[in-house]
């Protein structure tokens, strides 16, 4: 299986942020607006010529008196100077505005992430609650509150932020589901990371920006609602804001009067405000909102039942046994990974081949249990020290993962968090599995890591997005080695890379892996690697070993049809007049899978018996393991020689 994922967008700083906004338009707009606004609240008693709470003596000519030199926007039923009221007003409006838009984004961004992350039960329950106050109309809802509550600004504040966070929950839940599919945040579950951390650390910080984004445009809805509850007479009345301004202006005759001036102004100034909030909140969006592309976590399926499956090797690091893997539905299962027995020995270095769909990576993240949702391990067992991951519980299994067995993941740029630096990555995961490291150790291994991988120890302070190709790879191998692992699994890492730096790459993973003596699972589709770099060949054809020994023997003389016509389709550099064969057909489809064996249909020396029989792993006298009829030793003999 492979990971393939959209590149994530680089990191967006503080001052890139600024800058992009800046270059929005609309965008700009809403910022030059909105700083108006809350420089007008801010600097209300400098700016307005009156103070609106003071009392003042008044004639019966100063009731809606019309605006001039003395009041530039006219007085009100009261005889009080419009202008002062509107500048005023700015502040209850904006102060509404901030504190229930905060509130909202506290109760929605906290319901969406538990949603988002935990999903399942407790994510559809808190969603069919999202959308039991999406449908209720929320001004009905605020109304029958503030009535009941009580008029105070406080309470206004309070019913609007618990009504308004509907979607910020759903927003946010939708990014989170995005978010905890990257690589990275597989990496960091890989790392051994906790849910608490991964949220915190690594979920958060990318759905924050939009969270913050829809928080701009919540405060729009939320002046909104003040404002509507102000003007049906719901307001705080000890307060003045533009929604109490046009109730008085309403309730007092101004249309009547012809007081245009005391319904225009604040009626405007609701409309800056809202225009003000949109055009900020649409344009951050538009900024923020990462292409988020796609890629499956872990659940945490049921172990299977105990099987009776033969033991490992005593030298065995990881050890394999008769792994069965599904995906979908239980009563009719998709069979991606099917009885799979690999060793994967201390110190030695084992390719694992095959074409694509053929089961290479399901069979390692099966056996790390970092399978997508939906694939499950439902029989066999994978050793590591004596214990079964496949049935290890959580706590353990997270002191087991990177610390033991890490993962070189294909494409680096996903698989590092773009918004973290190299080192910080690094020094997360030497923090996560030892505790008494202190943040400066952690830094000083950091930089010793990425020196060890041929890279300046300074580019710690390297965002994934300044480093090339070459560079991150050797970066994600560096965030491999942080905690000395016995095993790296290798999921195509030179995948995407030139040939150039494929070659170093592979050369820098092939020469730690002998100078620090781990032993290293290399998933890939080049056989020169693996004749190069690796001891020995796991061959699989359509989720089963077809063949498995030493690299040597098995380059010089395969055994299963396939192996070798694999080999015939790989150019050799000795023989550049080599013909090279393409091997007819596609490996099986998971839910279409031959009775026989499952090279049948492409095998060009099937017969009789491979159609209704799947062949077992045989032995043969090279030691290596051949899952084909064709070397059955029970075989007649002249059948063989034909
Ligand atoms: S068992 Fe039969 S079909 Fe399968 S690889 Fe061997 S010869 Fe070909």
């Amino acid at each position: 299986m492979t990971i393939g994922l959209e590149p994530l967008p680089a990191p967006i700083t503080g001052g890139i942020r600024l800058k992009a906004l800046l270059g929005n338009r609309l965008g700009l707009i809403g910022v030059i607006m909105l700083t108006l606004a809350v420089a007008v609240a801010i600097f209300a008693p400098l700016l307005a010529p009156t103070d609106p709470y003071e009392p003042v003596r008044v004639s019966i000519d100063d009731i809606y008196a019309e605006p001039s030199s003395a009041h530039l926007l006219g007085t009100d039923d009261a005889g009080k100077d419009v202008l002062s009221a509107l500048v005023y007003g700015s502040r209850v409006s904006l102060i509404v505005g901030f504190s229930a838009a905060f509130i909202s984004l506290l109760i929605g961004g906290t319901i969406g992430l538990v949603a988002g992350y935990f999903g399942r039960a407790l994510g559809n329950f808190l969603m069919r609650v999202t959308d039991f106050f999406l449908v209720i109309p929320d001004l009905a809802l605020q109304i029958v509150i503030v009535a009941i509550v009580g008029q105070s600004l406080r309470n206004i504040i309070i019913v609007i932020g618990a009504l308004g966070w509907t979607t910020t929950a759903r927003l946010v839940r939708a990014q989170t589901l995005s978010v905890k599919e990257r690589k990275f945040v597989f990496r960091a579950r890989a790392l051994g990371a906790g849910d608490f951390h991964i949220l915190r650390r690594h979920i958060v910080p990318q759905v924050l920006p939009l969270m913050v984004a829809n928080t701009v445009l919540v405060i729009s809805l939320a002046i909104l609602s003040e404002s509507t509850l102000a003007f049906i007479g719901l307001g705080d009345p000890t307060v003045i804001s533009w929604g109490q301004m046009l109730n008085f202006a309403f309730a007092r005759g101004a249309v009547s009067a012809g007081a245009w001036w005391a319904l225009i102004p604040p009626g405007l100034a609701i409309v800056w405000v809202v225009l003000a909030t949109t055009l900020l909140g649409n344009a951050l969006e538009e900024l923020l909102n990462p292409r988020l592309g796609r890629h499956h976590l872990e659940p945490e399926p049921s172990p299977p039942a105990p099987l009776a499956v033969k033991s490992a090797p005593s030298d065995a690091a990881l050890s394999i046994r008769d792994l069965r893997v599904e995906f979908g539905d239980e009563e009719a299962p998709l069979v991606a990974v099917d009885g799979v027995s690999v060793d994967i020995r201390r110190g030695e270095a084992v390719g694992i081949v095959g074409e694509s769909g053929c089961g290479k990576t399901t069979m390692m993240l099966g056996a790390l249990r970092l399978l997508a949702p939906g694939g499950r391990v439902t029989a066999g067992e994978v050793l590591y020290e004596g214990e079964d991951i496949v049935r290890m519980g959580a706590d353990d299994l997270r002191k087991l993962r990177w610390a033991e067995l890490s993962v070189v993941f294909q494409g680096a740029m996903n698989a590092l968090n773009p918004v973290r630096t190299i080192g910080d990555q690094i020094e997360e995961a030497i923090r996560l599995h030892d505790e008494s490291a202190s943040p400066r150790a952690a830094e000083a291994r950091a930089r010793e890591l990425l020196e060890l991988v041929g890279m300046p120890g300074d580019r710690v302070d390297a965002y994934a997005h300044e480093l090339s190709g070459g560079m991150r790879q050797r970066a994600m191998i560096a965030l491999a080695l942080a905690c000395d692992p016995v095993v790296v699994v290798a999921d195509e890492p030179t995948t995407a890379l030139d040939v150039m730096v494929q070659a170093q790459i592979m050369a820098l993973l092939v020469s730690l892996q002998r100078r620090l003596g781990m032993a290293v699972a290399l998933i890939t589709h080049d056989l020169g690697l693996v004749a190069e770099s690796c001891d020995r060949i796991v061959v699989m054809y359509g989720g089963i070993v077809a063949e498995q020994g030493s690299v040597s023997e098995v380059f010089a003389n395969p055994q299963h049809p396939y192996t070798k016509l694999l080999l015939e389709a790989f150019p050799d550099v000795d023989d550049t007049d080599k013909a090279l064969v393409s091997i007819p057909g596609a490996p099986p489809r998971l839910d279409d899978l031959p009775p026989g064996c499952r090279f049948a249909p492409r095998c060009p020396a099937a017969f009789g018996r491979c159609q209704v029989e799947r062949p077992p792993a045989y032995v043969v006298a090279s030691g290596s393991e051949v899952a084909c009829f064709l070397v059955d030793p029970a075989r007649p003999k002249e059948a063989a020689d034909a």
